[in-house]
């Protein structure tokens, strides 16, 4: 899709503010191209990870952020290694879904997000994943109710491979420490968000 580069349409409040989440310097990149030569999900990303650093740099926030590119993302730090200017590049990937899910920048018009979440809320509330529940949560917040149910879901529960009943932490103990953990890391992510620009 063509875009029209004029000086006066560069918002620099989304790299700065990317730069202060991520304690990257991303204005450092010169689009070598090695992030997204070693990247092993590039292919699969509507803005490898070379395009995603100009975006930031030009201030194309709409795009980058309705993007799946940083939901593709693997963390696998290949890109990180990698850059000559060194930038670490996965934790600026980390940094778009935090600043997403805090919803200062328009969320993903894509279902990731949504799954990302419900992924999350499932350690969150039962310590481990809770497959049925997270199917369906799934599911329904993606207006898709019987997706994969049949055949698959229901041989999967006739097989004994996914049980209705969560396998929760047993330990309350362990269970709260768990809740209040997620509690400190979001009330940390939304401090770092919304605290003004240094
Ligand atoms: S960390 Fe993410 S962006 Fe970097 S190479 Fe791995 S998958 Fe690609
Ligand atoms: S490897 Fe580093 S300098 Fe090269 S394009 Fe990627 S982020 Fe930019």
């Amino acid at each position: 899709m063509k875009y029209e580069l004029q000086l006066k349409n560069i918002k620099e409040g989304f790299r700065k503010d990317v730069e202060r989440l991520s304690q990257q310097k991303i204005s450092n990149c010169y689009q070598c191209g090695k992030c997204s030569a070693g990247c092993p999900v590039a292919y699969a990303m509507e803005y490898p990870p070379t395009m995603a650093m100009r975006m930031i740099q030009l201030g194309m926030h709409d795009r980058l952020m309705s993007a799946n590119t940083s939901w593709f993302c693997v963390s696998c730090e290949t890109c990180t290694t990698r850059c000559p200017r060194e930038i670490d590049i996965a934790k600026v990937m980390d940094t778009l879904k935090i600043m997403a899910q805090a919803g200062k920048y328009k969320l993903s018009d894509n279902e990731i997000p949504i799954f990302d979440w419900i992924f999350l809320k499932s350690i969150e509330l039962t310590g481990k994943i809770y497959e049925i529940g997270m199917i369906g949560a799934y599911n329904m917040l993606s207006l898709n109710p019987f997706k994969d149910v049949f055949p698959m879901g229901v041989k999967m529960i006739l097989k004994g491979k996914i049980s209705f009943i969560p396998h929760l932490i047993y330990n309350p103990i362990e269970m709260i420490k768990n809740i209040r953990m997620f509690k400190r890391i979001k009330k940390k992510d939304r401090e770092r968000i919304y605290e003004k620009n240094a």
